[in-house]
């Protein structure tokens, strides 16, 4: 007699539920650990047919995640394979905090924003310890708990920086949240990268919208300058090395203030030195951790007083076209990535995978959460304070073949 299929003895052991949705890898089920009664979230990630039957993504966040436990990174149950597909067992996470920003019924009191950026810089500071890069921080990645815990997922992209000669994809990050070295085509680069990140998840918790939102990496760095000024060589003394680099108009900074009117002083100082250009400069997670703000009234809310969206209702594939729900201030996750204009707005990126051989009890049903089919993203918004949009600053050096390069480099994947 065969031997029984150990991948079937332990998928058995999941009930699917509904889709919650779908990533770069692959689809994500709610799902049902019938061994403990738990409820956990299942990413199928599809192995696809590469020669070496191997998907590097995929084990590098198996290995990552199992060495990464604190309370705030989601944590990794189980990952088995299952029909030609790798199955990542993480805990269930109720809501992330892209939900908690676009959700207009919510208000997040200074408090409650310094709760949400202090879990987001611990997790990242533990990851940081452990010699790990996030570089995919975004809200979408910071998954929330019932108990209002936010922690940090998707570690898809994040690698081992141990090495100081090791060079990296400088196309990783969705461009919003990319820091200007790797817009400059930075090979080698830090920490700071997840600093700048997390400091534009910081604006955006302050905005309640994404704060920068270019449409193409020479787009993102004109709206970054004219955010805080054109970069001079004495602000940052390497810009001018970076292989993509090409020179921008002086612009000067408009003041801080100006773009966060809400904010404290001590919020504004904090958010300043993690957008601080050279990356040799900018504050790091600890620093950042240990700065005035946190300790400064108010002190960050407790997480299970933090407000959340309501709980999201079993959707099924009939909502699909819902068109009701709060308004999304950013584009589809996908057009989030790497990928510019081109891709733009695509509806039905929560489409449920159709081929399945199931497992349990699988209904097939989409994520309700329609809103992703949204309008055209906004850019930063100054005219809600009353003023003048700050000078775009141009390109003045930029050789067409550079340019060409550099946009070329722009529809590449993701490694
Ligand atoms: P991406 O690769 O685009 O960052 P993921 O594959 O991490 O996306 O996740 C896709 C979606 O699945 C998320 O937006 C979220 O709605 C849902 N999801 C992912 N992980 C969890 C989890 N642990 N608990 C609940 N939902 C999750």
């Amino acid at each position: 007699m065969a031997a029984p299929d150990p991948s079937k003895k332990v998928a058995d052991r999941y009930l699917k539920r509904e889709v919650l949705g779908e990533g770069t890898y692959g689809v994500v089920y709610k799902a049902i650990d019938t061994h403990t009664g738990q409820t956990v979230a299942i990413k199928k990630i599809r192995l696809g047919k590469q020669k070496e039957g191997v998907n590097f993504t995929a084990l590098r966040e198996i290995k990552l995640l199992k060495e990464l436990k604190d309370p705030n990174i989601v944590e990794l149950i189980d990952a088995f394979p299952h029909k030609g597909n790798l199955h990542l067992v993480f805990e269930f996470m109720e809501t992330d905090l892209e939900a908690v920003i676009r959700d207009r019924n919510i208000f997040l009191s200074p408090a409650d924003t310094k709760s949400y950026l202090q879990m987001t810089l611990k997790g990242l500071a533990y990851c940081h310890k452990k010699w790990v890069l996030h570089r995919d921080m975004k809200p979408n990645n910071l998954l929330i708990g019932s108990n209002g815990q936010l922690k940090l997922a998707d570690f898809g992209l994040a690698r081992m920086f141990g090495s100081p000669h090791r060079r990296f994809t400088h196309q990783v990050f969705a461009r919003w949240y990319r820091a200007p070295e790797l817009l400059f085509g930075a090979k080698q680069y830090g920490s700071g990268v997840d600093v700048w990140a997390s400091a534009c998840i910081f604006a955006e918790l302050l905005l309640r919208r994404p704060f920068l939102q270019g449409t193409s990496d020479i787009d993102q760095l004109g709206k970054i300058f004219s955010a805080f000024g054109t970069p001079t060589a004495s602000q940052w003394p390497d810009m001018v090395y970076l292989p993509d680099y090409v020179e921008y108009q002086y612009v000067p900074a408009p003041p801080l203030r100006s773009l966060f009117p809400m904010a404290t002083d001590d919020a504004l100082d904090l958010l300043s030195k993690m957008f601080t250009y050279d990356p040799k400069a900018r504050i790091s997670v600890q620093q950042a951790l240990e700065h005035r703000y946190f300790s400064s009234a108010p002190l960050p809310s407790d997480p299970d007083k933090l407000p959340r969206p309501a709980p999201k209702r079993e959707s099924k594939a009939s909502d699909f076209n819902l068109q009701e729900g709060p308004t999304v201030l950013s584009p589809p996750r996908k057009s989030r990535r790497v990928m510019p204009e081109r891709d733009g707005f695509e509806g039905n990126s929560q489409q449920a995978d159709k081929v399945d051989g199931g497992f349990g009890d699988f209904r097939q049903t989409t994520d309700d959460n329609s809103g992703k089919n949204e309008s055209a993203p906004m850019s930063v918004d100054f005219s809600i304070f009353g003023l003048k949009p700050p000078n775009r600053p141009t390109i003045n050096s930029a050789d067409r073949t550079h340019l060409k390069r550099k946009l070329d480099l722009e529809f590449q994947q993701p490694e």
